[in-house]
């Protein structure tokens, strides 16, 4: 039999199989090392360290069990607070939804209304349990700095045989350098990041001085004053294009619902 489908239909049907098609390739790719790391080794080669981008040879951080969640951190006296629980007047509107005292990812990013450059941010994450499957989207948002650099929210927790690639897990400048080590807490479970954000400086076109970030997940030391080199990619290397001076802060939707709570930030003057 065959079936007629209006011309919207079939547009969609066309767009839905391209895809698949997309996703077949780019899934028959991926390669799974023997310890179950999945990755890419036809990725460009990061000249900073000489693994390639999303390599799943990569040495995996150690574990490091973090202290049991707490309540969550009150904001600091001279914090902005970007969500209390409740209020998501300081973002732009969006199809995420709080309730319950926290915000849940919706379609897109949840995008600041006001801009910042250098900073101390405290946030508060949630990564529901039953979401092992896809791996691409277990636990899978982030925290875009500047719209432009991110740092990977994931499941990473050592109990899963199956592991992203080291660049890609939880607490990584994605797709540059994975954090010293792995502090996940299990899934069901509140977690923490603290950040120090030093903006990148631009001159006549070019950085003259990157990005550098210094973080803390669930209390545990990941990264200090680590060089970003550029924006956030995926397979390939972008590297810095110049932007304002001070720009919004996203939380990343990746197709998981990730929780977010205890949202605070410190725009700071350094020099
Ligand atoms: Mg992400």
């Amino acid at each position: 039999m065959n079936r007629i489908y209006p011309i919207p239909a079939k547009l969609f049907l066309c767009i839905c199989l391209g895809w698949g098609i997309v996703a077949l390739l780019e899934a028959a790719e991926m390669i799974e090392t023997q310890d179950g790391v999945v990755g890419y080794d036809t990725t460009p080669l990061l000249p900073w360290c000489n693994y390639r981008k999303h390599d799943p040879a990569r040495p995996q951080p150690k574990y490091v069990e973090p202290a049991p969640a707490a309540e969550p951190t009150a904001a600091l006296s001279d914090a902005i607070v970007l969500f209390d629980g409740n209020d998501l007047s300081p973002w732009q509107p969006s199809s995420w939804k709080a309730e319950n005292g926290y915000v849940a990812t919706g379609k897109g990013h949840l995008v600041s209304k006001q801009s910042f450059g250098d900073c101390q941010l405290h946030l508060e994450f949630y990564i529901p349990e039953g979401y092992a499957e896809p791996l691409s989207d277990r636990g899978n948002s982030g925290v875009l700095l500047m719209e432009h650099y991110e740092i990977q929210i994931f499941d990473s927790h050592p109990s899963y045989k199956q592991q992203i690639y080291p660049d890609g897990q939880c607490a990584a400048i994605y797709g540059e350098t994975p954090p010293m080590v792995n502090a996940c807490r299990k899934a069901g479970q509140w977690q923490t990041y603290d950040i120090v954000f030093k903006a990148p400086v631009f001159e006549e076109g070019n950085v003259c001085q990157p990005a550098i970030v210094t973080v803390f997940h669930n209390g545990v030391l990941v990264h200090l004053n680590t060089e970003i080199h550029g924006a956030v990619s995926w397979k390939e290397i972008a590297g810095y294009k110049p932007h304002l001076p001070q720009m919004p802060l996203q939380l990343q939707g990746h197709g998981c619902p990730v929780r977010f709570r205890s949202i605070w930030i410190r725009p700071l003057k350094m020099k």
